[in-house]
């Protein structure tokens, strides 16, 4: 019996340890940290092997097969050991795809995953498929395979997923756009973060397709250094296009394989340029699977849209606050100022992974009237605004955040929370972060 080790045990440890037992793995499970209770209870339920809050190598470095968490850094000795043992380490996503002939549409990016996601999703499902999502959200996808029979998955993926792929190949791939993140695990490089990224084609046939951001300079670059199999379908809300995506008089057009899909801008759920371009993304893969036009359009007009992104959540005295909560990097704030009409107090700090404002100044000087502070430590938001923007406020807790832009904002203003920082210095993480503000909101 082969052995599977699973360095981590959080959602995507815990779906590749069931799923690995399933398939008649002798299955050890292994995490650092300490493993929440209700993995646990799983783990025991099925009868897996497990430790915490240590790795016991020789329970480890005998194994044959290893599924790496993406939180884990290639960089931990332990793995290191693993790699010069020449044991294969993997990703969740890599050992769920060799278990299910489902068609894959994967997607990834910097900033605009979860929506592109959700919205393909829900194209999908209520055309009727037999589809199932996984990835950074809900359930994991292994956990998936082994308790679904799904024809499609829509899958969100981030790079330290892709970094851990050996055969992984989705019929569809999208990547939304790719700016600056996460370097501190990319050897503080950019060009590391990109190839990452453009792993997840690496595997595409030449009848696969491959969905990506024409706009985005880094992905253009980055198809002359990585060249692609499939068939390019781009998008772009700068240029008109002979095969893909684009903008005309105010309507999305999209032409595939002879085929034309016209929307009108003013009919979609989302709001926003970035939000155009995630459903350029999702409708060209919707498309790709057949899906009619009538019902694309029906399902990109009654999307719900996704909570913490440019979320709505109340007018009060005719000023509305929007709930941008997921923002954490300069890029995804850049979008939400942009798309912003009203007067804007923007509520903005946190834990700064090395952020450049230079970008956002223009929409600053442009939109913003006030801006709130909401971090331990504000001072480069101070430096960087200081001069822009006539009334600066810094707090120290959500509560006293809205209280102030409550004070501030006047009729036919918005308040928006998009931080461009993640969230850990006050909060729990960004949900709680947003639902901290919805709750501070409604007790005004
Ligand atoms: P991800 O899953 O990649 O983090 P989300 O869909 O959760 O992406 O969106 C994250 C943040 O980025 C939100 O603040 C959202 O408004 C913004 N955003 C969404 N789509 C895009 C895009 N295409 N380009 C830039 N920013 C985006």
């Amino acid at each position: 019996m082969d052995r599977l080790v699973v360095l981590g045990a959080g959602e995507s440890g815990i779906g590749t340890a069931i799923l690995g037992k399933q398939k008649g793995y002798e299955v050890f499970v292994s995490d650092l940290g300490k493993i929440q209770t209700k993995y646990r209870n799983v783990l025991e339920h099925f009868g897996i092997d497990w430790e915490e809050e240590k790795h016991t190598e020789a329970a480890i470095l005998n194994a044959d097969l290893v599924m790496k968490s993406p939180g884990i850094p290639d960089t931990v000795p332990l793995v290191v050991k693993l790699r010069t043992k020449d044991v294969p380490v993997i990703s969740e996503i890599e050992f769920a795809a060799r278990y299910t002939d489902a068609k894959i549409i994967g997607i990834t990016g910097s900033n605009g995953k979860t929506t592109t996601t959700m919205l393909t999703y829900h194209i999908l499902k209520e055309y009727g498929l037999n589809v199932g999502m996984a990835g950074n959200i809900g359930d994991s996808f292994a956990r998936m395979v082994a308790e679904h029979n799904y024809e499609y998955y829509v899958l969100e993926i981030s790079s330290f997923q892709l970094d851990g792929i050996v055969n992984f190949r989705p019929e569809i791939a999208i990547i939304t756009n790719i700016t600056p993140d996460h370097l501190d695990r990319y050897n503080y490089r950019f060009e590391n973060y990109v190839a990452s990224k453009f792993r997840i084609a690496k595997n595409q046939h030449k009848e696969d397709h491959f969905i990506y951001d024409l706009d985005n300079e880094t992905i253009v670059k980055g198809l002359s250094e990585h060249p692609i199999k499939s068939r390019l379908l781009p998008f772009s809300i700068q240029k008109t296009l002979e095969e893909g995506a684009y903008m005309k008089n105010n309507e999305i057009q999209i032409r595939t394989q002879n085929n034309l899909i016209t929307m009108k801008t003013n009919t979609l759920a989302l709001e926003g340029k970035h939000n155009l371009k995630n459903t350029m993304a999702a409708t060209m893969a919707a498309k790709l699977v057949g899906i009619r036009k009538e019902a694309i359009r029906e399902s990109i007009a009654n999307f719900q849209g996704v909570p913490h992104r440019l979320e709505k959540v109340l007018k009060i005295h005719h000023v509305q606050y929007i709930n941008d909560s997921k923002a954490t990097n300069v890029n995804a704030t850049y979008f939400a100022l942009d798309s912003m009409s009203a007067p804007t107090v923007w509520i903005v700090g946190g834990v700064d992974k090395g952020n450049d404002y230079k970008a956002l100044m223009p929409l600053v000087r442009e939109k913003v009237k006030a801006i709130i502070c909401l971090g331990m430590d504000n001072a480069k938001i101070k430096d960087a605004f200081g001069n822009v923007v006539d009334l600066m406020v810094e707090t120290f807790a959500m509560e006293e955040a809205v209280k102030v832009a409550y004070k501030i904002a006047e009729r036919g203003d918005a308040v928006l929370l998009s931080p461009a920082c993640a969230s850990f210095d006050l909060f729990k993480n960004y949900e709680d972060r947003g639902d901290q503000f919805k709750e501070a909101i409604k007790n005004l």
